[in-house]
């Protein structure tokens, strides 16, 4: 008779959990897993998924203004958040009932409830009661906004989460943060007609991009109306007697706005989880430490995913899925790579990129060439858009390797992916040039750039 009730528990049914306990059961072994909230986890129920599709929705304003340039009558267009919202969710149930049927067809056991660890091989069902025991455990809690519990009026705010399911589509919004989500976000609200202002602490917006794309982005945004203040935070929010909120800042300015939201990071979901009762070690920000294996302070406890606090994106925590099956199941110890991951982020323009920063570049090799072209997007040439597209690349002078490649514009995030396959294989620049461009395209760009715009000498731009 088996010792323990399951071969795999999996606490959390996201992106990394659902694929760890799916393959797991695919392969034969007994598995448990139980999510709290919904199957498919952040991305797909309030993260990736509808943020994209409320891109895609956000991007229709400028299309429908541009179409006059290309000779289309269009008539005065309406926007409907309800039906937005609606169908957004009507999609996002497709996706969680083939999540959750994936695993049901693998032989996964499905728990729809809250479970913590109640000792080292000890699960606790809540919704259920009862304990249940398993050879290994695997935590992929995920990880939930961070609520800015010190601001005074912080529980006037909407964090992403609640930003999906509004009732209303606010007049006017203010979104606190840097970060790629905050600055989706007010491009999405932007698009949709909302007055926009994002307030942001640091000195310029998305802080560990390249400064290029950062500076670019901010102008961009900017131009199409969106307020940004920068090196400026929130001192207190308060409720009027008409219902808005006046936010205040530390610039001592006044936003009376329908909504305010924080997007200022994200914490581990490792609160009240009975790590302690297990042994489980965390880090400063409540991160699961684990070593190059996804291993906790715990021999067969494992993490993966954003309660890890590596790289929260999607398929990180997919591919850490992947490496614990490879190293616990198939007897072959894969750590995961965490090297030059191509990434994007979905504000208008968009940005894609890959490798490292100019800055971080500087750091790590002694010279370095750029080469960078900056240019109108064919598409926006009729409508009379003032939009700039920017190619640029980072090249070891030593080695002409590419180390960095970063897009800002139109569908940057389709280009970062393969740009992504260029850079990870360690590509040349010589190689780049020798690969015929596309034309007419804007990413025949990136191979199309002969003459070093700058050279960097021990991190300094040296003309
Ligand atoms: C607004 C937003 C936009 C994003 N956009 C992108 C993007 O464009 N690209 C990208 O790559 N990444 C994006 N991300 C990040 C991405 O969603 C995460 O990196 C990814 O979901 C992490 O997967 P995970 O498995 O670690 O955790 P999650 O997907 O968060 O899953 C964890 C699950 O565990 C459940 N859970 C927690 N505690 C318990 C418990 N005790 N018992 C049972 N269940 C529990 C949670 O309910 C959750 O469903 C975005 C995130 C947000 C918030």
């Amino acid at each position: 008779m088996a010792a323990y009730d399951y071969d795999l528990f999996v606490i959390g049914g996201g992106s990394g959990g659902v694929r760890a306990g799916r393959l797991a059961a695919q392969m034969g072994k007994r598995v448990g897993i139980a999510e709290e909230y919904r199957y498919g986890g952040t991305c797909v129920i309030r993260g990736c998924v509808p943020k994209k599709l409320l891109v895609y929705a956000s991007q229709f304003s400028e299309t429908f203004e541009d179409a006059a340039g290309y000779g289309w009558t269009v008539p005065d267009a309406r926007f409907d958040w309800p039906t937005l919202i609606a169908n957004k969710d009507r999609e996002i149930a497709r996706l969680e009932g083939i999540y959750r049927g994936g695993l049901d067809r693998a032989g996964a056991e499905t728990f729809a409830t809250r479970a913590v660890l109640e000792g080292a091989h000890e699960i606790r069902l809540l919704a259920e009661d009862r304990v249940v025991t398993a050879e290994t455990i695997l935590i992929a809690t995920g990880g939930r906004p961070n609520p800015h519990a010190a601001l005074p009026g912080h529980e006037f705010c909407i964090s992403s989460n609640e930003a999906f399911h509004l009732e209303q589509l606010p007049r006017a919004i203010v979104i606190a943060g840097g970060g790629y989500i905050a600055v989706e976000f007010a491009n999405i609200f932007h698009g949709l007609g909302v007055e926009t202002t994002l307030i942001y602490r640091g000195r310029e917006i998305l802080g560990r991009f390249d400064i290029d794309l950062r500076q670019m982005l901010h102008e961009a945004m900017e131009k199409k109306g969106i307020r940004i203040l920068c090196q400026e935070i929130f001192q207190r929010i308060e409720k009027r007697a008409d219902g808005r909120l006046d936010a205040h800042t530390s610039g001592d300015k006044v936003l009376t706005v329908d909504q305010v939201m924080l997007a200022l990071g994200r914490n581990p979901n490792t609160e009240q989880l009975g790590l302690d009762k297990a042994g489980v070690e965390t880090g400063k920000a409540g991160e699961i430490v684990v070593d190059a294996w996804s291993r906790t302070s715990v021999p067969h406890i494992y993490a993966i995913g954003d309660v890890t606090n590596r790289l929260q994106l999607t398929p990180v925590a997919i591919h850490e899925a992947m490496c614990f099956l490879e190293t616990v199941y198939r007897g072959n110890p894969v750590s995961p790579d965490h090297d030059c991951v191509a990434t994007a982020v979905f504000s208008q323009p968009e940005i894609g990129t890959v490798g490292l920063t100019e800055e971080d570049a500087g750091k790590r090799y002694d010279e370095l060439d750029i080469y960078r072209a900056v240019f109108r997007p064919m598409r926006t040439a009729f409508p009379g858009r003032e939009d700039r597209m920017m190619m640029k690349l980072i090249v070891d002078s030593a080695t002409r390797k590419v180390v960095g490649a970063h897009v800002l514009g139109p569908d940057a995030g389709e280009m970062a992916q393969l740009l992504g396959v260029a850079v990870k294989a360690g590509l040349t620049k010589d190689d780049f040039d020798r690969t015929m461009a596309i034309h007419p395209t804007a990413a025949e760009e990136m191979v199309t750039l002969y003459e070093p715009t700058c050279r960097v000498k021990d991190g300094e731009r040296v003309g």
